[in-house]
């Protein structure tokens, strides 16, 4: 919506895709549960062929008022020309990388890539003959940089190991070789981070995480700048990604409290990772809202905020001790995924999903995402926890 271009970002949650012709006089556009939309003339039908992706009813897989309600917010919040809707967050990836590459082509990912991320790059693009590349997430990355570098995907933070990368310093590496950059965007939302204002071209966003933020629906989204929107649009049409009138009503629905939400789960966050960090089973606490994050700096200069997801790494122990804690967990559940209003957490090992880096701590790694519980409830529960943790420790005495 350009009349709310100047307004911040809370202004734009509300009143994002909000058209009335779209909601006919309610605040939230009904669900369109459709396939076929009718014609009442030829010329009409004609019209509509000609411009089949103008936010008119055409056929239900190019979108009805409830996805384009969502793909307008997003769009609006990232400050992008477009938005396409997939049908999960591993979806939106895919169809972001078959939309803009091609064989011969060679694209660099960030080491700390989301796991499926990287499944995909060995699989999918290795089949269709396009080069990959790990990088070094804290490493220059013009020395790698080819003639045939189309693309640089990066994901900042890392969703398991939380390093930083320069976007600016990315952004500058690729123009110089005129390859697009993507960022996986999932941990800051477009709340706290908006990648297109720094010359990224496309932003992904796993709405299934904050934007959905319930843990009751599956969903991506890639925003794009001009130089790519057509692209995406061509591939989504060509692989026929689609989101039900539902999913997109559900997510819609999350965004519009997804400032509130994110804001309680940083705050939560920053207090739990205080006291983590003063723990003494604790080794190191992987959160960029630290001032003792190697990537505090980059966060504080690029981010307006930090959602609730961070990991800690345990000193010593091994897996009876790691599950001495979880088993026994009252609050934290382990679950994949994140970004709905529990609590969760994921003990996991970086190391086999690395390259080009070396993954080098003592002691297992714990991912941890701060739910919307009261802080005080979380901390006891993770002090019983690291209690139990320290008591298997081989023959050392407890914390
Ligand atoms: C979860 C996640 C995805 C994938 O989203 P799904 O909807 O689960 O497919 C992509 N990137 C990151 C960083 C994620 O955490």
């Amino acid at each position: 919506m350009s009349d709310t271009k100047k307004t911040g970002q809370n202004t734009r949650l509300v009143v994002g895709g909000r058209h009335k012709e779209w909601t006919h006089g309610v605040v939230n556009p009904p669900v369109y549960r459709a396939s076929t939309c009718v014609f009442e003339t030829y010329a009409e039908m004609r019209a509509r062929t000609a411009a089949p992706n103008e936010k008119k009813l055409f056929y239900a897989r190019k979108g009805t008022p409830t996805q384009w309600a969502l793909d307008d917010a997003l769009s609006d919040l990232h400050g992008g020309a477009g938005t396409l809707l997939y049908p999960s967050g591993v979806a939106a990836i895919a169809g972001v990388f078959l939309s803009l590459l091609q064989a011969g082509d060679h694209v660099l990912i960030t080491d700390n890539a989301y796991e499926p991320t990287r499944g995909m790059a060995g699989g999918l693009l290795k089949r269709m003959g396009i080069g990959v590349t790990y990088f070094d997430p804290l490493a220059p990355i013009r020395p790698l940089m080819t003639d045939r570098t189309r693309m640089i995907f990066t994901e900042s933070p890392g969703s398991l190991t939380f390093e930083m990368q320069d976007i600016r310093d990315i952004v500058a590496a690729a123009q110089v070789h005129d390859a697009l950059v993507v960022v996986d965007n999932t941990w800051a939302t477009p709340l706290f981070h908006q990648p297109l204002a720094h010359g990224v071209d496309v932003v992904i966003e796993a709405v299934t995480k904050y934007i959905g933020g319930h843990s009751d629906l599956m969903m991506g989204s890639a925003t794009a700048g001009e130089r790519t929107l057509a692209a995406l649009k061509r591939g989504a049409g060509h692989m026929g990604q689609t989101v039900s009138p539902d999913d997109a009503f559900l997510a819609l629905r999350g965004l519009r409290s997804l400032s509130a939400r994110l804001r309680q789960h940083e705050d939560s966050a920053l207090k739990v990772a205080r006291w983590l960090r003063g723990h003494e089973a604790v080794a190191d606490v992987l959160y960029p809202a630290l001032d003792s994050h190697p990537g505090h700096a980059l966060w504080q200069r690029d981010f307006s905020g930090a959602s609730g997801l961070f990991s800690i790494i345990l000193k010593g122990g091994d897996y009876a001790d790691t599950a001495a804690m979880t088993d026994g967990m009252r609050l934290f559940k382990m679950g994949f995924s994140w970004g709905g209003y529990e609590s969760l957490m994921v003990p996991s090992d970086p190391t086999p999903v690395r390259t080009a880096t070396r993954w080098s701590a003592d002691g297992p790694l714990v991912r941890l995402h701060i739910g919307l519980e009261d802080p005080e409830d979380l901390i006891s529960d993770l002090s019983d926890g690291l209690t139990r943790y320290g008591r298997h420790l081989n023959g050392q005495s407890g914390f």
